[in-house]
């Protein structure tokens, strides 16, 4: 029995697709489930990356990421719970903590270690990675740390929802992108509890599940472990999420796409090959930061 709540939306997205993680390890051997892979880079454009980490032993952690470079994108970083400390040859360093978020801007070029500042407990958080449009990709390098009180949240029908990037509901978040217009919220639901967001239909949204389970409106399921592409179905307007029967917490993630030719080798990602050879030639050469 569906009470009918104060509504924003009129014609709520549909789940185009359900896409479960995939296991990989990465750095020196992070174990981690890449939610967004590269063949999805198009489809949810101008994101190109999302990974999941969490695990309570330090064997699937430690190693961390030591020294390696970035170009043409942003990486962002999310803590749920641990600390990694970041050092960057832009001369940056600083520690993402319980909550809080790492803004890093490649641009041009850096090489960075992102390293655990610890020996045990547990780790969990996300890194996505966040495209920078042609003009923007060698743009001098940039850094922000939001310490985890300070990511702006509110509180909607007993909804709790962090906002990293983007606005909702009237809240502006940490971090704001003019061309791609990116809204990051973490969102945690009790039992029931619904979640509407306005969207454009025209950008690109997903949202990735990792506790507790949600509903659609159609019906559709997506469990802990799942990212929904939203379609973007001209004439709709947002989305509308409902926990189900435990206390959810998701990501909802949407943004602007570029239309641009996405070129991704290793941590590169430029809009031609001929750029690609150039960032490891840069790179190899000392050039790149
Ligand atoms: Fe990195």
């Amino acid at each position: 029995m569906d009470t009918v709540a104060t509504t924003l939306l009129s014609q709520p997205r549909e789940v185009e697709r359900l896409v479960a993680g995939q296991p990989t390890s990465d750095g020196a051997g992070v174990r981690l489930e890449r939610v967004l892979t590269q063949q999805l880079q198009r489809r949810l454009d101008p994101f190109l990356m999302l990974d999941h980490f969490s695990s309570d032993n330090p064997e699937d952690y430690v190693a961390g990421f030591p020294d390696h470079p970035h170009r043409g994108f942003e990486t962002v970083t999310y803590m749920l719970r641990g600390r990694i400390r970041h050092r960057d040859s832009a001369g940056n360093e600083g520690l993402v903590a319980d909550g809080g978020v790492q803004w890093m801007t490649a641009g041009r070029g850096v090489i960075h270690s992102e390293m655990p500042e610890q020996r045990d407990g547990r780790m969990a958080g996300f890194q996505l990675w966040l495209n920078l449009p042609a003009r923007d990709k060698m743009r001098e390098p940039g850094y922000l740390d939001v310490q985890g009180a300070d990511v702006p949240q509110f509180e909607h029908d007993g909804v709790t929802a962090r906002v990293i990037a983007g606005e909702s509901h009237g809240v502006t978040g940490a971090v704001q992108r003019a061309v791609t217009e990116p809204l990051y919220l973490d969102l945690q639901l009790p039992a029931g509890a619904r979640f509407e967001q306005p969207l454009p239909a025209t950008h690109n949204a997903f949202v990735y599940v990792y506790q507790g389970a949600l509903r659609f409106d159609t019906g559709c399921q997506v469990l802990s472990g799942r990212m929904a592409i939203l379609a973007n179905t001209p004439g709709s307007d947002g989305v509308r999420l409902q926990a189900g029967d435990a206390p959810t917490r998701a990501l909802l993630i949407a943004g602007k796409p570029l239309g641009e030719p996405i070129a991704q080798y290793g941590p590169f990602v430029m809009n031609t090959e001929a750029e690609l050879v150039q960032a490891v030639r840069d790179f190899q050469g000392g050039r790149l930061a």
